[in-house]
């Protein structure tokens, strides 16, 4: 089992997911994700409570120059039995991606 550190709240990858986290990966290179799509959907767990992680897309405005952020957020939050905290979804994506990449080669 895997955890990405991400601020007091970590969300969590399963080792059982792991290779289909890294079929994802070999798919992508033959197809590219459109932004809205989640690759870590289904696959991350919430540290907390152990359910399954949602991702959202806000629209915030900076100086002006508007951007679509993407975060991951656990899926029982909203009904007040988790901590509701906002995760950097690209970052974890990322970090998780690295993280299978070594075991890949
Ligand atoms: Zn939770």
């Amino acid at each position: 089992m895997w955890i990405v550190e991400e601020n007091a709240y970590q969300p969590i990858i399963n080792i059982e997911t792991f290779n289909k986290a890294q079929k994802i990966l070999e798919n992508r290179k033959h197809t590219r994700l459109r932004n809205r799509e989640y690759l870590l959907k289904e696959i991350t767990y919430c540290h907390n409570c152990g359910n399954k992680l949602t991702f959202i897309t806000k629209r915030e405005k900076y100086k002006d120059k508007k951007y679509e952020r993407r975060y991951a957020i656990c899926g029982t939050a909203n009904k007040g039995k988790c901590i509701k905290q906002h995760n950097n979804y690209d970052k974890i994506e990322k970090e998780i991606l690295d993280y299978i990449k070594k075991f890949a080669h």
